[in-house]
């Protein structure tokens, strides 16, 4: 591409709020036939809101609410924020946890008033030997709805689950519909349990789903699509998401997101919205047709 249409280009998108940071980035977009979406604060708004609150027998439901919420505490993950924020709403006070440590991708462990508490997921609570089969059916029953279930052990015996629900952005089914009438495939990945998921999945229109992808496993997932001849576009906003960004084709940041996923991107979308995508990959292909 010349310097000049680059340079238009890179102009046009500013304009319609998308930050692109090299011209390479402009110049590989119209080849993009592949984007992954993050899940959470990218699909969805990323304001999770806790909704459901089951204790196991044996447990009082405002005593496993206090202690989930003194173990999370101390977390900056969106799902502790927002059952920290439940909790205190529903007008208990989480006493002070020690010892706390986050295990990243599966959740929480701490010490409140002298007992182990664990919070997170199946797998957390199973890698410690908890049996979690008296709480799996609660968990699929929420995240069958969209909704993430975060499962709590004390003293080492299942506790109970919680449900956050995190709403889908406004825009994001329209901007998947555009994307796929670019023929573009869109692929969610996440963290997040397989069943919610392919609920918030299906919401929106994507077919393809990588859940249960750990942190550090998120770029791998990015050069296996690499690796059956795709040209991958990654969108997302987390920490979490940052080496997925740098191993894409195109890394393209949510502008509300974390500093050090807008760092790892080529492009930066300022609303936050979806719809930059599309925008972006049109964007390319004018700018390379004027070229040649
Ligand atoms: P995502 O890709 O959805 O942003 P993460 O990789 O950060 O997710 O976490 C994956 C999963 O681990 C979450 O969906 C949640 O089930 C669990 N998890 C992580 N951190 C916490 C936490 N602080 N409290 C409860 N659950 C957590
Ligand atoms: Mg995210």
């Amino acid at each position: 591409a010349t310097p000049l249409s680059v340079m238009v280009g890179t102009g046009k998108g500013a304009q319609a709020g998308i930050l692109i940071r090299s011209a390479e980035a402009l110049e590989i977009a119209h080849k993009l036939d592949t984007v992954v979406l993050d899940k959470t604060g990218t699909v969805t708004a990323g304001k999770p809101v806790l909704t459901d609150v089951r204790a196991a027998d044996g447990f009082d439901e405002g005593e496993l609410l206090r202690l989930v919420a003194a173990a999370e505490a101390d977390s900056e993950h969106p799902l502790a924020q927002a059952i920290v924020t439940g909790v205190r709403d529903r007008g208990l006070h989480p006493p002070a946890a020690t010892g706390f440590d986050s295990v990243t991708g599966k959740g929480v462990q701490a010490t409140v008033d002298g007992r182990a508490v664990l919070v997170g997921t199946a797998r957390l609570l199973g890698d410690v030997g908890i049996d979690t089969t008296a709480l799996v059916s609660v968990a699929a029953a929420y995240s069958a709805e969209g909704k993430t279930p975060v499962l709590a052990a004390v003293g080492g015996r299942p506790a109970g689950v919680l449900a956050v629900a995190d709403t889908v952005k406004d825009d994001s089914a329209a901007a998947i519909a555009a994307l796929q009438s670019l023929s573009v495939d869109v692929v969610m990945l996440t963290g997040d349990n397989a069943r919610t998921a392919a609920a918030i999945a299906a919401q929106v229109g994507i077919g393809r789903v990588l859940a249960e992808v750990l942190p550090e496993h998120k770029a791998d997932e990015i050069r296996r699509l690499q690796g059956e001849g795709r040209t991958v576009g990654m969108v997302g906003d987390g920490i979490n998401d940052a080496p997925a960004l740098a191993a894409a084709d195109v890394g393209l940041a949510i502008g509300t997101g974390t500093d050090v996923a807008i760092e790892a991107a080529d492009i930066t979308l300022i609303s936050g919205s979806l719809s930059g995508v599309v925008t972006a990959i049109r964007l390319s292909r004018a700018t390379m047709r004027n070229i040649r």
